[in-house]
C-alpha cells in the first residue's frame, strides 16, 4: 500500500471516538475481528455505487457517502435486523482531499446516527466506484424475508413513493426537496426492527414497487391487488409532477409503481397482526401506508378509485430509476 493510500484511511476513515463494544480489531490490522451477540444471527449485505451507473457523474461526494451507506442500511432494514459494522470499498480516481473529506464526514453522520462502526475496507485507485459491506443482527428466527406472505394479507409501504424518480427524470430541475430523496435516501431501519414478529415478508424498494413487490410474490407464488389512490405521494411530488403538461398524469400514475431509488420498505401484514401493526408504527418514525391486498392468483393488478384495472406505462420509464439499482 502506498504512502497515499495510508494516508487516506488514517486522515478520513478511521476514528477513536465510535468504538463498539462488539468490535475487537476494527481498522488497522490485516482483518476485523468482531463478536456476534449470543442469539443473534448475523445479517450481511453488499451494494456498490458506481460513477454514471448507479449515480449521475457530478453527484456531490456528500450525496455519494450518505447513499452508498443507507442503500446498504435500507437492506438491512428489510430483514428486521439492527445495523452494527461495515466494510467500505473505495475507488476513486485521485485523491482530492475537499472530495474525501465531503464523502466521509456524510457517511460518518449517517453511521453515528445507527451507531454503526467503520471497522475495514480497501482504497484503490481507478474510476469512481464505492462498495459498502454492512452487517447486522437480528435476534435468532426473526429475521424479516421476501417469502411468508399469504393471500389475504395487507401490504403497505413506508414513507412516499416516486419522489427520487421524479428527481432523476427532471435531472436537476426537480425542486431541493426531491433532489434530497433522491441523493439523501433515509433506510427504514426503524421500522423493520418494528415489524420483526409483525410482517409476514418484507423487501425494499430499490427498483421500483412493482418490480420489488414482484420479487416478495414470486418467492410464494402470488399475485397482489394494489389501489393506485392510495399509494403514497408527497406534497413536491404532486405539486411538480403538476407542471409535467401533458404527462402529468401518467407520471403521477406510473412513477410511485415503476421509479426506483426511494428505499421505502414494502411489506405484507396478516389481518390477525393489524393490531400489533397500529401499535409498532409509533416505533417507524416515517409514515406507513396500506396499499393493497395479497392474492392468490399471480401477477400484480392496479386499480383506480373507480375500480378501473390500469395498465402502467412501465417499459416507457426504463431510462428513470428502474436500472439504478443495479
Ligand atoms: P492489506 O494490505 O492487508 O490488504 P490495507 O493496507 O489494504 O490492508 O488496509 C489497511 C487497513 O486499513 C485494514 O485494516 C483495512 O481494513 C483498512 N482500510 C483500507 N481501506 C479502508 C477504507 N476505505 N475504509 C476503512 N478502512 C480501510
Ligand atoms: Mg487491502
Amino acid at each position: 500500500m502506498s504512502d497515499t493510500e495510508f494516508d487516506i484511511i488514517r486522515r478520513y476513515f478511521t476514528r477513536q471516538d465510535s468504538n463498539r463494544k462488539d468490535v475487537i480489531t476494527g481498522i488497522g490490522d490485516d482483518a476485523a475481528l468482531l463478536q456476534v451477540p449470543a442469539g443473534m444471527e448475523l445479517v450481511v449485505c453488499m451494494d456498490t455505487l458506481v460513477d454514471g451507473v448507479h449515480f449521475p457523474t457530478g453527484t456531490p461526494a456528500a450525496a455519494i457517502g450518505h447513499k452508498t451507506l443507507a442503500v446498504n442500511l435500507s437492506d438491512l432494514a428489510a430483514m428486521g435486523a439492527e445495523p452494527a459494522w461495515v466494510t467500505l470499498s473505495l475507488t476513486i480516481p485521485e485523491s482530492g482531499s475537499d472530495w474525501l473529506a465531503d464523502f466521509s464526514q456524510a457517511f460518518f453522520k449517517l453511521a453515528d446516527r445507527y451507531q454503526v462502526q467503520l471497522v475495514g475496507g480497501d482504497t484503490t485507485q481507478g474510476p469512481l466506484a464505492v462498495t459498502v459491506q454492512a452487517h447486522g443482527f437480528v435476534p435468532d428466527g426473526l429475521a424479516l424475508r421476501r417469502r411468508g406472505a399469504q393471500a389475504g394479507d395487507h401490504i403497505y409501504v413506508t414513507g412516499t413513493l416516486g419522489d427520487a424518480g421524479l428527481a432523476l427524470l427532471l435531472a436537476g430541475d426537480a425542486g431541493a426537496d426531491l433532489q434530497h430523496r433522491l441523493d439523501y435516501p433515509e433506510p427504514r431501519v426503524a421500522a423493520g426492527q418494528a415489524l420483526r414478529g409483525i410482517a409476514s415478508a418484507a423487501i425494499d424498494v430499490s427498483d421500483g414497487l412493482l418490480a420489488d413487490l414482484g420479487h416478495l410474490l414470486e418467492s410464494d407464488q402470488l399475485g397482489a391487488a394494489l389501489s393506485l389512490d392510495d399509494l403514497p405521494r408527497s406534497t413536491a411530488f404532486s405539486e411538480t409532477v403538476q407542471r409535467c403538461g401533458a404527462d402529468a398524469r401518467t407520471l403521477y400514475l406510473d412513477l410511485p409503481l415503476s421509479a426506483g431509488d426511494d428505499y421505502e420498505l414494502c411489506f405484507t401484514v396478516p389481518e390477525a397482526a393489524l393490531q400489533q401493526l397500529a401499535t409498532a408504527q409509533a416505533q417507524f418514525f416515517c409514515a406507513c401506508t396500506y396499499v393493497g391486498r395479497i392474492e392468490a392468483t399471480p401477477g400484480i393488478r392496479c386499480y383506480t378509485a373507480d375500480g378501473e384495472t390500469y395498465e402502467p406505462a412501465t417499459a416507457g420509464y426504463q431510462h428513470f430509476g428502474v436500472s439504478q439499482h443495479g
